[in-house]
Order: structure tokens, then C-alpha cells, then sequence
């Protein structure tokens, strides 16, 4: 595949970085992958494991000279990042990220920005439980959705460069504004996760099942809200502190809905909840439709393994 970009500098070495990283070396559309991260430990095993083509311990030295540069840090730390990089970016250079909510990234980052720089922020729709430089792997991104919001005066020509070099990276690419693409999220990813987060959260509240009820128990339904409710508390205190509006919005409506299931389970209401759970279902149906999931049995898991 022709080179997209010749040198790509990614801020920190997590589940995202590093499933970058492996990506553009299966496509082979980037000439040279230099990396950081905020801990020498994260900075030495992505070294050990040959992550990037070249480790560097500071933010400024892997910008130096890098056609694109991706923040892959939490939300929280992306202004103090780009408060050290911005003076050190080079002429012409796009900057993009892959923060979980837009409107608080642009916000954050804009200030920093220096004129001759293009900033394309982004949001790759794929991710795990996991994370850290060892989690990352060249699959993350393939035939998942990649959200660019362009800035009204983003150049068009390097917006289209983005989108080659992530189209290579194996996902799909859409664009939207950042408070439709921060609506969009709190819908799909960051209310779904408060849910789980906030029944395994019950489920240990409860005195009268045991713990070891719940552990042994778990494959009638609730071992599914334990995957979410596993992921990086940093990343996740950070989406709800950013993209509060919009997720207060939807948990608004949610509790609503909950309200009213309620009400129909108190009064045996049987239609009201067949018909609820109807259009539900339907709705997965679209998801493996789309492609976005397998239509396997317990997700394709296989019995006995514990993935
Ligand atoms: P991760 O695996 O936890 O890696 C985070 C990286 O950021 C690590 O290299 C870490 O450095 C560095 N970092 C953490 N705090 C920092 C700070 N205060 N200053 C400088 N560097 C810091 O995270 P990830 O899952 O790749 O997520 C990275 C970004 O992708 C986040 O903005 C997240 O919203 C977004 N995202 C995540 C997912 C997902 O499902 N995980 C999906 C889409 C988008 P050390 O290792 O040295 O601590």
C-alpha cells in the first residue's frame, strides 16, 4: 500500500496507540512509527515488545518533525500533553486524537494549536476492557466506524488524508459535528456503560446473594455487564466529566423508560412489556445486519474458556 503519511508520532502507548501502531504496520501506509509515553515502564516494554520504530521518553522529541500526530492519552491529561507539544509541531502537520468525547477535546485542545497546523480531531468506535501497551493488537479497527469532526476551517485535502490513512488502518470512516457525534456516543457507548458499571456495582451491594452466588451465577446475563464494567476508570471518570450534558440528556430518558417498566411489572402489564422487549430485539438484529456483531450464541464465546 503507498505511504499516507511518512512519520506518526502517537502521545501514550495504551489499547489504542498500540493497536494503531500494529495496524499501520500491517498496512504498510506510514514510513516510520515513533511513540511515547508518560512512564518509563510503559516506554520499556513497548521497546521490548518493538512496538514503534523508535521510543522517545519525551512528547516533544517524538513530535519533532512527525507529519501526524495522535494524542492517544485520557481526556484529562490531553491539555497538559498538548500545552508541552504545540510550540514543537511541524508546519503543515495534521493533529488528531482519539479522545472518547469531541466538543471537551476541541475545546481543550484548539488553544494550543499553533497557526500552519491542521487539528482533525477523531474517535475511533472500537476498544476492550483492556488496556496498557501489551493489549493492543492489528484487528481493533477493522470494519469499526472512525468519527472525524472537522473544525469549520479544516483544509479538506488533509481531512481526506485522515480518512486514506484510517480507511488503511481497516475502519470506516463518517464525519459529524462534535455535539451530534458527543449525543451519538452517549447513547451507544457512554450511558450503556454507566448501566453496567451501576448494576455490577448493586450486585455487590447485595447482602442476601452471596458473592460467590453472583461469581458462580454470572452466565444468566450479568457476566455481560462485568466485561464493561471492567473498563479503565481513568478513561471512563473522564467521559463522564466531559460529556456530562449530553449523558445526563440520555440517563434523563433512560430512567424514565425504567420507570415505566416498572410500572408495567407492578400492574402485570404483559403487553406493554412484550412489545418493549419486541422492538428491543429488533434492534440487535440491526447490529449484526450492520456487521458490528455475531450473531453466535453468547457472543461467540466458547463454553468453558474465559474469554
Ligand atoms: P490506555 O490503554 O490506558 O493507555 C493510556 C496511555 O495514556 C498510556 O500510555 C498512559 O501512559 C498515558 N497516560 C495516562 N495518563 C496520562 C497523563 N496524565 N499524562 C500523559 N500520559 C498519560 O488507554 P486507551 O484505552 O488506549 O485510551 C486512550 C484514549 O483513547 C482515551 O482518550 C480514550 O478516551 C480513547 N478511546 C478508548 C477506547 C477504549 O475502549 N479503550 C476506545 C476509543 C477511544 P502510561 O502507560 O505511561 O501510564
Amino acid at each position: 500500500m503507498a505511504v499516507i503519511y511518512e512519520r506518526v508520532a502517537l502521545i501514550g502507548l495504551g489499547l489504542i496507540a498500540g493497536s494503531m501502531a500494529h495496524a499501520m504496520r500491517r498496512a504498510k501506509c506510514v514510513t516510520e512509527i515513533v511513540g511515547t509515553a508518560r512512564s518509563a515502564e510503559t516506554r520499556a516494554i513497548a521497546t521490548e515488545i518493538n512496538l514503534c520504530d523508535r521510543i522517545t521518553e519525551t512528547a516533544i522529541e517524538a513530535v519533532k518533525d512527525a507529519d501526524l500526530v495522535v494524542l492517544c492519552v485520557p481526556v484529562g491529561a490531553m491539555e497538559a500533553v498538548m500545552a508541552d507539544i504545540g510550540p514543537h509541531l511541524k508546519q503543515g502537520a495534521t493533529l488528531t486524537d482519539v479522545g472518547s468525547v469531541k466538543q471537551a477535546v476541541i475545546d481543550i485542545v484548539s488553544p494550543h494549536v499553533p497557526e500552519g497546523v491542521h487539528f482533525i480531531p477523531g474517535h475511533p468506535l472500537a476498544g476492550t476492557e483492556h488496556s496498557g501497551p501489551h493489549s493492543g493488537f492489528a484487528t481493533l479497527f477493522d470494519n469499526r466506524w472512525n468519527i472525524l469532526v472537522p473544525l469549520e476551517n479544516s483544509d479538506p485535502a488533509k481531512v481526506d488524508q485522515l480518512t486514506q490513512y484510517w480507511e488503511a488502518l481497516g475502519a470506516n470512516v463518517e464525519t459529524m459535528t462534535p455535539d451530534h457525534h458527543d449525543l451519538v456516543l452517549a447513547v451507544t457507548s457512554h450511558t450503556p456503560h454507566l448501566i453496567a458499571y451501576t448494576m455490577v456495582g448493586v450486585a455487590d451491594d447485595l447482602a442476601r446473594v452471596t458473592e460467590s452466588e453472583v461469581v458462580k451465577f454470572s452466565a444468566a446475563g450479568f457476566r455481560d455487564f462485568t466485561r464493561i464494567a471492567a473498563s479503565d476508570p481513568t478513561m471512563w471518570r473522564d467521559v463522564f466529566l466531559t460529556n456530562k450534558d449530553a449523558t445526563l440528556e440520555i440517563l434523563g430518558r433512560f430512567t424514565e423508560e425504567l420507570f415505566a417498566l416498572q410500572r408495567a411489572i407492578r400492574q402485570g402489564d404483559g403487553d406493554h412489556l412484550h412489545d418493549y422487549f419486541t422492538r428491543t430485539r429488533a434492534i440487535r438484529r440491526g447490529i449484526i445486519e450492520a456487521g458490528q456483531d455475531t450473531s453466535e450464541p453468547n457472543f461467540g464465546r466458547t463454553p468453558g474458556t474465559k474469554d
